[in-house]
Order: structure tokens, then C-alpha cells, then sequence
């Protein structure tokens, strides 16, 4: 069965294909945190110690079914991961990699909480947390048996590089390889001010 996925307003739809090796995690980066600012959804996608809810998952598992041209893009930097959200309604959609070939997708839990099955129903519960040292307060750290359950993904991430398949990627174009939406920059401005809000 697949996990359903939609933006807020409904404009996006797609699904995720429900495989084994995805994993929830909480990223309590900065970045991460200054992402939910920059779409003003922070009271809604940050946990209260700053954490955002995703399911790490290869991209090849995520199908959009309507409104993929509503999808944007922007990035904290020329170097950063590509944050994916919906244009219409500011629901952050994923983080990805800039290069095609590392194929990896983190969901944000909040294009996948919807009605049912629940998170925990489609893909258990959150093994893993990262960059505890920006959380807001004290953040239990990860207990090292859950660290295997994100391995198994990172084998996944790499047999899919080598076996050709990390082309079905639908942030990328399969021709070009390139992202299908420009990365926004942010100016200098609207950066100082997402990432004082992360603070
Ligand atoms: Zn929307
Ligand atoms: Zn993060």
C-alpha cells in the first residue's frame, strides 16, 4: 500500500511507495529550522525543540500524481541541499541532494500527515535524530541499534546509484539530470532574517 502525499491546499498530490528501508527521523539543524521560516510555517512544522519530522526515503519511491508544476524550490546556499515545497500553499514537501546521483529524498512530515494509514502505521517509528546540538533544549540522541536501520537505506541510496535506477527522480529531470524547478537564492536580506529566526 502507499503512504499518501499533498500539500496543504491540495494542489499537490502524489504518493510514496512504501519500502522497507524508509526511515522517520528529526533534524534539529539550523538549516532546517530557517527553511520552516522562510514558508512561515515554523508553528506548524517545528516540534518544540526545533525539530523537523521527516521520512528519509529514495527519491524513486515519491510519485506526484497533479500539481507538480506548483512545485519550487529554494536553497540556503549555492551549495545546499535543494528544499522542495509547494508554491501554492508554502507546505515544505522535502530536502534532496543537489546531485541526481545521490539518490535521497527527506520527506517533510507534514506533506505526509494527512488522514490514514498514520506515519507511524506506514513507516514505523522515528529511529533516528540529527544535529541534536542545535535543538532547542535537551534532545535524547539516537540509540545505536536504530543506526542500522538507517544503514540499510544508505545501502539502498547506493545500489540505486549503481544499478541506474537513481535516474527515476521526480525533482529531476531524467534527460538532463538538472532539478525541475530553478533553486531560489534568497538575498542577502531574507537570508539574515531566516536565520536569525532559527536561532
Ligand atoms: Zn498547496
Ligand atoms: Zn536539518
Amino acid at each position: 500500500m502507499n503512504h499518501p502525499l499533498q500539500c496543504r491546499c491540495g494542489t499537490i498530490k502524489g504518493y510514496v511507495v512504501r519500502p522497507g528501508t524508509a526511515n522517520r527521523a528529526v533534524c534539529y539543524c539550523r538549516d532546517c529550522q530557517a527553511f520552516a521560516h522562510f514558508l512561515e510555517r515554523a508553528d506548524t512544522v517545528l516540534d518544540e525543540h526545533g525539530g523537523t519530522a521527516i521520512v528519509a526515503t529514495l527519491p524513486k519511491h515519491v510519485r506526484f500524481t497533479q500539481g507538480l508544476e506548483a512545485l519550487a524550490c529554494m536553497s540556503l546556499s549555492d551549495h545546499g541541499l535543494l528544499r522542495w515545497y509547494a508554491s501554492c500553499c508554502r507546505t515544505p514537501i522535502g530536502n534532496t541532494p543537489r546531485d541526481v546521483k545521490t539518490p535521497y529524498v527527506g520527506l517533510i512530515d507534514s506533506c505526509l500527515k494527512g488522514n490514514s494509514p498514520s506515519l507511524q502505521e506506514s513507516f514505523g517509528p522515528v529511529r533516528m535524530v540529527l544535529n541534536t546540538k542545535s535543538a532547542k533544549g535537551r534532545v535524547v540522541s539516537t540509540p545505536a541499534s536504530n543506526l542500522l536501520a538507517m544503514l540499510g537505506l544508505m545501502k539502498s541510496v547506493i545500489g540505486t546509484r549503481l544499478n541506474g535506477t537513481y535516474k527515476r527522480n521526480p525533482f529531476f529531470a531524467t534527460e538532463t539530470g538538472r532539478p525541475i524547478a530553478h533553486p531560489r537564492e534568497l538575498t542577502k536580506a531574507e537570508r539574515e532574517r531566516v536565520t536569525n529566526a532559527a536561532q
